[in-house]
């Protein structure tokens, strides 16, 4: 199928993006089209504006900056996962960025794209929900810094209004324990179970612990009952304990791809690895 008739805008700031984005109610932005365009081609958008940022300069890089990776908007995949920067000072997200379907696709899309989609099992939101980062938005009112935990509200749902424009994502850069796994029927599929786990481990004790989980369950979640029971204890020392909690309290989705039942070993086997291997990393 062909998109439907639409108007097609190429601005040079940000300024100028939020403003084309005001003056149409049902405009898109459109950075690496690798989710956008297959859904105007399906005819499941039909925004009457695409306004396309990726010419707006300064919007691709990555950058320490004091206590924070920040992420340009434009920044692709491939840039992160290729990132020695990223490689040495939040090694998560190049993990991550590896799994996220194919190269051509990678090359394309954008990581602040991927999180404006908050497809529920994209690897992007788990990442940025377990290492507490943030998503910088410039809008009508000027620039707001939302964090991740309050960002994603629902299955391709956030808190972003039609006209704002995410111009970076922000990674926290003070060292945490970590582990990052899915599960995909092929390489390069989505997952049918995501795990992204972090915690502070430099007391020796698990401190601020956070247990992601998405592909699985409808839209991104924390485990947020595991991660209490695991508060204070030595690494590995309650994996049985909180990988059931995360059953209980995590609701999984069944599909074609997969049921309720399945996706629930699926997760709980990831949990009970990651949380082991995390363990040994740091025994
Ligand atoms: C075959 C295939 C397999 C894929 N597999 C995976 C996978 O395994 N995991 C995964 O995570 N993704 C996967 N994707 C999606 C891919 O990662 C996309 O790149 C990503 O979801 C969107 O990024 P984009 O830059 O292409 O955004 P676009 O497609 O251009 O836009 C997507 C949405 O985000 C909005 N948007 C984009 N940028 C901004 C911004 N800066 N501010 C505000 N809104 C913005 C757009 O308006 C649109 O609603 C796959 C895609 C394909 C085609």
């Amino acid at each position: 199928m062909k998109p439907p008739v639409l108007a097609y805008a190429a601005p040079t700031s940000v300024a100028e993006a939020c403003v084309l984005l005001a003056a149409d109610e049902d405009a898109k932005v459109l950075a690496g089209g690798q989710s956008l365009l297959p859904l105007l081609a399906l005819r499941l958008a039909a925004p009457t504006t695409l306004v396309d940022i990726g010419r707006v300069p300064g919007l691709r890089g990555i950058e320490a900056e004091g206590d924070r990776l920040r992420i340009g908007a434009l920044t692709t995949h491939a840039d992160v996962e290729t990132s020695a920067l990223v490689a040495s000072k939040a090694p998560m997200l190049s993990q991550a960025a590896g799994l996220i379907a194919h190269p051509q696709i990678r090359a394309r899309g954008t990581m602040a794209g991927a999180v404006a989609h908050a497809d529920p099992a994209a690897e992007w939101p788990a990442v940025l929900l377990a290492l507490g980062g943030s998503v910088e938005v410039a809008g009508p009112a000027g620039t707001r810094v939302v964090p991740a935990d309050g960002f994603f509200v629902g299955p391709f749902m956030t808190v972003l209004e039609p006209d704002d424009i995410i111009t970076a994502i922000h990674v926290p850069l003070a060292p945490r324990g970590w582990w990052f796994g899915e599960h995909a029927r092929r390489a390069g599929d989505y997952g049918l179970s995501i795990a992204a786990l972090s915690c502070d481990l430099s007391t020796g004790v698990m401190r601020d612990v956070r247990i992601v989980v998405a592909g699985a369950t409808g839209t991104v979640s924390r485990a947020t009952a595991a991660e209490e029971l695991l508060d204070g204890t030595e690494p590995g020392a309650a994996t049985d304990r909180a990988v059931a909690a995360a059953a209980q309290e995590l609701t999984f989705s069944a599909d074609i791809h997969g049921s309720a039942g399945y996706r629930r070993t699926l997760t709980t086997n990831l949990l009970r690895r990651g949380l082991r291997e995390l363990a040994e990393r740091t025994g």
